[in-house]
């Protein structure tokens, strides 16, 4: 049976916000208060699309956009564990569930020449329409509670899981790497045998300490922090072999 490796995107597989990154391609490289200040909280998609908006209307042409978006480095050790996993598609399937957006990722992962490594992408729809202006879509509704109103990552696993097991493929083990809050609850859906992979130092870890100190049961066995994708390809490789 093979191993589902999940990532994250934003300060998991690039060292940096994707959504943030992308002002760097307006004439300021800065936002005006005014949109800055429209943010809801739990609405980031929609602000999204108003900045994106917004830099359409400085006349950013989306070549530039593109170019800027292939200078966000990527985090230490990815090349090595994403060149590592597309060598070994027989035995490992990797996705990407992120709530930056369809065209960043595309972008980011042809310039790195990593985009073999992924079988799959859940984020939200991006588009470029006729006047050169980029507009994105919510990936899709759910009922979770915790999460964001445009995408529950854990819906998204749990939603592939059943789709591949359709289709006779089931999983020996989950690994899931990832940063940020919005990545506790598809931990949830991890069972025993599964390991998830908070990178050290971030928000995933915090949450993660904090809810073993609350004694909560529901968590997978196995937590792995990591500072480098080389931890996680040494990890990958020990599982595999
Ligand atoms: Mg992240
Ligand atoms: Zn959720």
């Amino acid at each position: 049976m093979k191993t589902l490796v999940v990532f994250d995107f934003d300060h998991t597989i690039v060292d940096d916000n994707s959504d943030t990154w992308v002002i760097r391609s307006t004439p300021e490289q800065t936002l005006p208060d005014w949109l800055k200040k429209s943010y809801q909280s739990g609405r980031w998609t929609e602000y999204m699309g108003r900045v994106l908006t917004y830099i359409g209307d400085q006349s950013v042409r989306p070549e530039h956009m593109r170019s800027v978006m292939e200078s966000i480095p990527l985090t230490d050790g990815m090349i090595e564990l994403l060149t590592f996993i597309s060598e070994n598609k027989k035995d490992i399937d990797c996705i990407i569930i992120s709530d930056s957006n369809s065209i960043f990722i595309e972008w980011v992962l042809h310039a790195s020449g990593l985009k073999s490594a992924v079988d799959d992408v859940f984020t939200n729809p991006a588009n470029i329409d006729a006047r050169g202006y980029m507009t994105l879509r919510c990936f899709h509704a759910h009922d979770c509670e915790q999460c964001p109103i445009n995408l529950c990552k854990r819906k998204v696993l749990r939603d592939f899981k059943e789709k591949q097991a359709k289709a006779d493929v089931h999983y020996e083990r989950i690994c899931y790497i990832g940063d940020g809050g919005n990545d506790f609850c598809p931990i949830k859906e991890l069972k025993g045998g599964d390991i998830a992979m908070p990178r050290k130092g971030f928000t995933l870890e915090k949450l993660l300490c904090k809810a073993f100190s609350e004694g909560a049961e529901s968590l997978p066995a196995k937590i792995m922090p990591w500072t480098s994708g080389n931890e996680i390809l040494r990890e990958l490789r020990a599982i595999i072999e």
